[in-house]
């Protein structure tokens, strides 16, 4: 079934302790996109760029099947950029620099062949961007949202409206505390499932992820990985695989959405392999196979 992604299409530099990259092909939007698409068929693309952004990189979505119709170009524009640096443990980063440039005035225009799609992915953007998308579509079978600290203090009332709008929230430990304004993740679920989304997604870095329904919580592990090149864009990712596996599936029940818990936490463990999408265009749909056995294997019991 469609889906229609949203999300920050940008440049990043990235800083580990091991290793340092500039000018890479990053973004909210474009881990997503490429994260859904090794599930989703018709992939729909809204987002905003600049002049410098280039045909070549906008060829790489198109090359993959992603529709990008929906994506601004804005003549003399500069691309959204973001830094950050990441510290020895890897699962705390400083955002260094944020230059929104033209996503400052972006303003999502919904092309008509997307304003039916079944499954929207809200990723990580401003909030009143994300409530925008929502307001020019058919209500779809599932909308699901990102966001992240620079948003839950930078606009907490535009996020408010958003999340009372959205199924199922996608969000990291830290994020579910800020959010929620307290230390507990399981009362954190509860309040913030109190805010819109029924379904909620908290992401533990190298811990796994929790998944909150109305019928109780799943605890999916995180893929044991010896080497965490760069965590950037691992949640995108996460939530890439997360709803490009349900858009597959066409149904959202119990069973799929655990099912999608553990595509998300697959395709988040190859993303950190390499800097920024790079792993991602080398991936095979064989080894998504056979990662996500692995992390069925990982808590099995046998009687
Ligand atoms: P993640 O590591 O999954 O949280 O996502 C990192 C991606 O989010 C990077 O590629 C950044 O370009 C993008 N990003 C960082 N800050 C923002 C922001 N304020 N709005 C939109 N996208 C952002």
């Amino acid at each position: 079934m469609s889906l229609l992604v949203i999300g920050s299409l940008a440049f990043d530099d990235v800083e580990t302790p091991f290793a340092k990259q500039q000018n890479i092909l990053a973004g909210s939007g474009t881990f997503i996109s490429i994260s859904a698409g090794f599930f989703a068929e018709n992939i729909q693309l809204v987002g905003v760029v600049g002049e410098d952004f280039g045909e070549k990189n906008l060829n790489l979505y198109r090359e993959r099947g992603i529709d990008i119709s929906g994506v601004q170009v804005v003549a003399g524009g500069k691309t959204f950029r973001w830094s950050g640096r990441y510290h020895y443990d890897m699962n705390s980063r400083d955002t260094l620099d944020t230059q929104l440039n033209v996503l400052a005035d972006f303003n999502p225009v919904i092309p008509h062949a997307y304003q039916q799609a079944k499954f929207v992915c809200l990723g990580n953007i401003d909030p009143v961007l994300q409530k925008s998308v929502l307001g020019q579509i058919s209500r779809p079978k599932l909308v699901v949202c990102d966001t992240m600290n620079f948003w839950i203090e930078g606009k907490p009332k535009e996020l408010q409206e958003t999340l009372a709008l959205v199924d199922a929230l996608i969000i990291n430990d830290s994020e579910a505390r800020q959010l929620s304004k307290d230390p507990n993740l399981i009362k954190s679920a509860r309040i913030i499932r109190a805010m819109g989304p029924k379904i909620l997604i908290i992401k533990k870095g190298e811990h796994g992820a929790l998944l909150f329904t109305d019928s109780g919580i799943f605890s999916a592990p995180a893929y044991p990985l010896e080497t965490v090149f760069d965590p950037t864009g691992a949640g995108d990712c996460f939530a890439g695989g997360f709803i490009g596996y349900l858009a597959k599936a066409g149904e959202v029940n119990d069973q799929t959405l655990r099912r999608a818990v553990l595509y998300g936490s697959t395709m988040a463990s190859f993303c950190v392999e390499k800097f920024g999408v790079e792993r991602l265009l080398d991936l095979t749909p064989l080894e998504v196979g056979d990662r996500f056995q692995s992390f069925l294997d990982l808590s099995k019991i046998d009687d």
